[in-house]
């Protein structure tokens, strides 16, 4: 079965060949879809995993030993165009520049395969503009 998870790398964790040893100890293998880690800084991962069921529970929980934070409801950032009138407030929390304010249009840009599903910029939008759509399990 396949599994989606947002991973979040504290400092010290960076450096670790995690989708190495998901495959050697557990087998099972990680798509990396989204991936935002600068060399010695916290990081985010969005990562597809494939293998077997009690597998998939052993890793979440050695990912966890490791110090990594897992976000277990992904899904996809949804902007409403009805509700949204481009103040560019969110891109200013967006940290992977997902988000982006264009200045020459006056509209706000929003690049989806940019997106590491933070969930930073749904409490930034005053409009209640950005949801995230969860995904069927
Ligand atoms: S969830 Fe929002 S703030 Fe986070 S990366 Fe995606 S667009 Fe940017
Ligand atoms: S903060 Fe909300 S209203 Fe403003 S640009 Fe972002 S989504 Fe649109």
């Amino acid at each position: 079965m396949k599994r989606r998870l947002t991973l979040h790398f504290p400092r010290e964790a960076v450096h670790q060949p995690i989708t190495y040893r998901l495959a050697v100890d557990f087998d099972i293998a990680a798509k990396i879809l989204r991936a935002q880690i600068a060399p010695n800084q916290s990081g985010t991962m969005v990562v597809e995993l494939s293998g077997d069921i009690d597998e998939l529970d052993a890793a979440e929980t050695w990912l966890e030993r490791q110090g990594l934070a897992l976000n277990r409801a992904p899904g996809e950032i949804l902007i409403d165009p009805q509700l949204c009138v481009d103040c560019g407030i969110c891109s200013s929390v967006c940290p992977s520049g997902a988000l982006q304010f264009e200045a020459d249009t006056r509209r706000l840009q929003f690049e989806t395969a940019r997106c590491l599903v933070c969930e930073q910029c749904i409490p930034s939008c005053p409009l209640e503009a950005i949801s995230l759509v969860l995904e069927a399990p």
